[in-house]
């Protein structure tokens, strides 16, 4: 059995990368349906998560997440298969399991994953007992999985994550508790993110902090702010995608370059034209990490090129550093010796 603080203890030493985004990422490789958004493709396809699993592992990511985000209760419950929630759910966190057993030193690290339950009601009582419930059964499924740590993700109430951190920490586990900040970058039931973190700690959270629908230019200055409002550590996951002041997320980005978008809302399936290159997010861990941010990730959109540019930011060199871009041997914007100086002038030329 590992240290009972074993997120912390590697924080302390370390950055811990944390590769998410499975959902979008499965949805564009076609094994997941935009809309409902439930990761059934676990049952359908293991292979298939287990590959991308293998792919966020050699690109340099330290956690393993259980591939468990919307397939709570209240979303099998939505397209009519609840019964087949444990099965789905105990799949994901043994997948996650077995990739992470595939990384050196036994140094993968294996989350569980709660997140927004989409029922939360702040004036409904009766909607808290509900998401209490679907968390409990998640996080006591998680921790006989012999997780590492849960994560209670993209989560956008500050009621609702206080539910997501209680059932984790009655499990005995590390909690991160990350935030979603809408358009106006509150909390929906009127906190701040500060405010919200500051609790969180409070209770007892490991790591508390940001993912998902913001990406890292109109999400950084948020994190910022909870960095120093917080004594513990922070989590920066946002979505690689060129967020701006006009357009804070992801949800609300629109595309004048295309007109045949369906309700001209590039969100959710055709945000490609707004992708932040690898070069982006390196540049965004170094700021995170000189800001003193410490778990830090990619939510949805993030390839395995994003990772391993983050992790080489971070000063590593994981497996697939090796395919890492070498352009010295480009036939025309290279300088090998060995290479046709023909094409060099060509290109020097600007004809490429
Ligand atoms: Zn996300």
């Amino acid at each position: 059995m590992r240290s009972r603080t074993i997120l912390k203890d590697r924080l302390e030493k370390d950055a811990v990368i944390c590769a998410e985004g499975y959902l979008f990422e499965l949805e564009r490789r076609g094994y997941l349906q935009a809309g409902a958004f439930v990761p059934e493709v676990v049952l359908e396809h293991p292979e298939a998560v287990i590959q991308l699993h293998r792919e966020f592992l050699r690109a340099g990511s330290d956690v393993m997440v259980a591939f468990t985000y919307y397939a709570h209760r209240e979303k099998m419950r939505l397209i009519g298969k609840e019964d087949l929630i444990e099965d789905l759910q105990k799949s994901a966190l043994r997948m996650a399991r077995q990739v992470a057993g595939e990384g050196k030193d036994n140094a993968i690290l294996i989350a569980g994953n709660i997140c927004n339950t989409n029922i939360y009601d702040q004036n409904d009582a009766a909607t808290h007992l509900e998401v209490r419930k679907m968390f409990d059964e998640q996080v006591v499924w998680a921790a006989e999985e012999n997780v590492d740590f849960i994560i209670a993700e993209t989560i956008a109430h500050h009621g609702e994550a206080k539910l997501a951190l209680q059932a984790i920490l009655d499990v005995g586990l590390e909690a991160v508790v990350s935030l979603v900040g809408h358009g106006e970058g509150r909390l929906r039931d009127g906190y701040s993110l500060v405010d919200s973190c500051l609790e969180l700690e409070q209770m007892g959270a490991t790591v508390v902090g940001m993912n998902c629908n913001r990406g890292p230019a109109t999400m950084m200055p948020l994190v910022e702010e909870i960095r120093r409002a917080v004594d513990c550590h922070v989590a920066a996951i946002p979505v690689p995608y060129r967020t701006t002041r006009a357009y804070p997320t992801f949800q609300s980005l629109e595309d004048p370059g295309c007109n045949c978008i369906p309700d001209n809302r590039p969100f959710p399936v055709a945000l490609d034209p707004f992708t932040c290159n690898r070069y982006e997010m390196a540049l965004f861990a170094r700021k995170a990490y000189q800001a003193g941010i410490r778990f830090i990730g990619v939510c949805c959109g993030a390839g395995p090129h994003h990772i391993r540019s983050i992790a080489e930011a971070m000063g590593r060199t994981p497996e697939a550093s090796k395919y890492s871009p070498d352009m010295t041997k480009h036939y025309a914007l290279g300088n090998d010796p060995k290479l046709k100086k023909v094409n060099q002038v060509f290109a020097e030329q600007r004809k490429l």
